[in-house]
Order: C-alpha cells, then sequence, then structure tokens
C-alpha cells in the first residue's frame, strides 16, 4: 500500500508521523529508527526514515532482455537540526535489489551514531561495514545527506563542486524497443521536445528501430545495445551503418564479460563506445581504461553522489569520457544525479519523465537542455 494512502487509512496525516511513536510502532517498514521525537532545529542528530513507494510507468519499457510497467522504489528522508534531506533508492529488477532488501538494509543503518553530517567519508565507510553491496540502499542515504549538507551550507551541489550550470548537456530521450509503428508514435510524441534521444537496439530489429525514428525527426542518436549484440565484426558492421544514421555514440555494444572484444570493438569503431552493465563502481573504472572509450555513471550503481564524483574525476584523469546516466526514479534521485551533469559529455537523466507518480520538481528540462534550480542541496520541491 502506498504511504499516504497507508496513512490515510490510519487516519492521521503525514504531519502527525513524526509527533506519535505510537502511530510509528504501527507501521514498522514504512518508518525506522529514531523517531522517537521530531527533529527540530538546535537537535545535532542524523535522524533516517524510509517508505517503499512503487514507481507507475508512462509506457511500458522494454529493453534487450525483460519488459515492465513498475520500478520498486525507497524513499528516504533524513532529517538534521532542523533540516530535511531527500533520498531515492529505485531497484530495476537487473540490480538484484528489491524493497524488501533495501529496506532491510536500512533497518540497519543507524545514523544516530553521528553528530556531523559533513563527515561523509565516515558515513560512506560506516554503510560499507553494514553490507558489501545493496548500492540503491546506499545512495539513497548518500543523496539525503548530500541534501543535508546542500541545505546547511545553503548551496546546490553543482555549485560546492565548482560547476557551471549553464554547461549542462541536452538530455537523451529513451526510446525502447517496439513495433516500428508503436516507435514512430512514441517518436512524435517527444519529437521537438528533445535535441538528442537515446535508441533502445539489441533486439535483433535495430535497423527497422533507427529507421522508424528517423522517419520522424533528424535529431542525433546515441545507441544502448544493452549487451544484446554477441558478434564482435557484426557490431562493427552495424556501428558503421549507425554512424551513417546520424548516431553518435555506443552503449555497451556486447555482454560485459566479453572485455577483450569490447576493447577491439572500441579500437575499431568510428564512434564512441560507453560502458553501462560493465561500469558499477568506483573500481571499475581503472581496468576500463584501454576497454572503452566513456563510462555511465549512475548512482544506484556507485552507491550515491560522493563516488559518482570521484568516478568523474578518475575517468577524466584516465583520459576518458563521461556520461551521467539513471534509472526510472522520481525527481530526486535525478535531480541528485543532475547536480554533475554539467561535466559530463552525454546526460541520460529522462528517469523522472517516464513516471506517472513523481513527488518532487527538481531538475527541468527546457527546450531539451537540463535545466537545474538554484534550490540548495539536491534543489527539490516537494510537490
Ligand atoms: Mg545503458
Amino acid at each position: 500500500m502506498k504511504r499516504r494512502k497507508f496513512l490515510k487509512a490510519l487516519g492521521i496525516g503525514a504531519a502527525a508521523v513524526t509527533m506519535a511513536p505510537d502511530v510509528l510502532a504501527k507501521v514498522p517498514d514504512m518508518f525506522n529508527i529514531n523517531r522517537e521525537a521530531p527533529a527540530t532545529a538546535g537537535d545535532k542528530k542524523l535522524r533516517l526514515s524510509f517508505y517503499p513507494y512503487e514507481l507507475q510507468l508512462r509506457h511500458t519499457f522494454t529493453v534487450a532482455e525483460y519488459s515492465r510497467t513498475t520500478t520498486p522504489d525507497v524513499q528516504v528522508e533524513i532529517e538534521y537540526d532542523g533540516i530535511k534531506g531527500y533520498g531515492e533508492a529505485s531497484m530495476p529488477q537487473y540490480l538484484g535489489e528489491s524493497v524488501a532488501s533495501v529496506t532491510a538494509f536500512l533497518k540497519k543503518v543507524d545514523l544516530s551514531r553521528f553528530t556531523d553530517p559533513f563527515q561523509m567519508e565516515d558515513i560512506m565507510a560506516y554503510l560499507d561495514t553494514i553490507q558489501p553491496k545493496c548500492m540503491p540502499g546506499k545512495a539513497a542515504v548518500d543523496i539525503a545527506l548530500h541534501d543535508v549538507i546542500g541545505k546547511l551550507l545553503g548551496a546546490p551541489w553543482y555549485k560546492i563542486w565548482g560547476f557551471n550550470k549553464t554547461k549542462c548537456p541536452s538530455t537523451t530521450f529513451t526510446i525502447g524497443m517496439d513495433k516500428p509503428e508503436v516507435v514512430v508514435e512514441k517518436t512524435r510524441e517527444c519529437a521537438g521536445k528533445f535535441n538528442i534521444l537515446k535508441v533502445k537496439l539489441g533486439g535483433g530489429h535495430d535497423k527497422e528501430m533507427i529507421q522508424s525514428v528517423r522517419k520522424v525527426t533528424n535529431v542525433p542518436l546515441t545507441v544502448d545495445v544493452n549487451q544484446g549484440w554477441t558478434d564482435r565484426q557484426f557490431a562493427i558492421d552495424m556501428i558503421h551503418w549507425l554512424k551513417e544514421q546520424g548516431v553518435v555514440m555506443v552503449e555497451q555494444p556486447l555482454p560485459k564479460n566479453r572485455i577483450d572484444d569490447i576493447a577491439w570493438i572500441t579500437e575499431h569503431s568510428p564512434l564512441p563506445i560507453f560502458a553501462d552493465e560493465m561500469m558499477q563502481g568506483l573500481s571499475d573504472v581503472l581496468p576500463m581504461k584501454g576497454v572503452v572509450n566513456g563510462i555511465n555513471i549512475k548512482l544506484m550503481k556507485c552507491g550515491g553522489m560522493h563516488d559518482a564524483y570521484k568516478m568523474y574525476v578518475m575517468a577524466r584523469s584516465l583520459g576518458m569520457r563521461v556520461m551521467v546516466g539513471c534509472m526510472t526514479e522520481t525527481s530526486c534521485a535525478v535531480s541528485a544525479a543532475a547536480q554533475l551533469s554539467p561535466v559530463t559529455d552525454f546526460a541520460d537523466l529522462d528517469g523522472n519523465l517516464l513516471i506517472k507518480n513523481d513527488l518532487f520538481e527538481g531538475m527541468i528540462v527546457n527546450k531539451g537542455k537540463i535545466t537545474l534550480p538554484d534550490r540548495p542541496g539536491i534543489g527539490l520541491k516537494k510537490l
């Protein structure tokens, strides 16, 4: 049951939640530890709470391996000194996490042991001691913590990092695999709103997919094969054809374990090759040198903004290109990722546009370009 409906069923409003421990006892999975008293100004303990939230997709989403209409999600809040920060864990099935696994992780997190949210290194190291993985759960805590810190500083993260928001790129908008007439229709719906589109390939009808999009628009395209090709020579022949069709970048052409073949494709490709499925966190960046031209950084895979920034720095130091991507997410996690976008070559931040039940206003897309708000932290306004 959704949180609002659940609370309504209990006959209480959201405001009552922070005030009523007896009620909280009845909703063990909705709100977590340290909720005995509301966080108020002067209260210098970090307090974590969370609740499951199912994302409703506008369209059935199809990639090489599966289709889906919803995405499981957990919303996180951290309160400190009267300030509330928002975070989010989004769990598309290929990440191997679920609402149950993420909430189980979050229940083990006791942030009340920390009295200074700026001690990010200590807090993130503590999360790693609880569990080695559960990256969406860690990302949710990390994002909420960044939101708190930005609000304490009174500045958005792109500014804290020293980035120029006028350099935000246009975001790609994803066209999923479908029948030609559906692809034409979907492309028509978004044509004119975006300056660059991302087309999902690897389902065996790649040329048909591109030709359907090209019936509607001539904007540059990126393609995401999602490991869907198997033969490296086929990949190179296809990439040459794609270049002639105005494609500018190829994401994850072969399965992630085919490192040598991917390196061979990168060497012979007329288009830049980006790693996505083979790129999880910070420790994966260095091994990608010489294998691909660029990496796709996603908060749900790397554990949040703290490591995303480190991945950007490391990739640049290795002479690699950088892309920032997302899952289907609310504007919370998308706006957190967007703080990094001014220094990226490609941004694929359409996750909030793919859902019907967003909870926030944050980063917006204006004439196809990512536009960051000046609100502090990750820049959210609760809807
Ligand atoms: Mg991808």
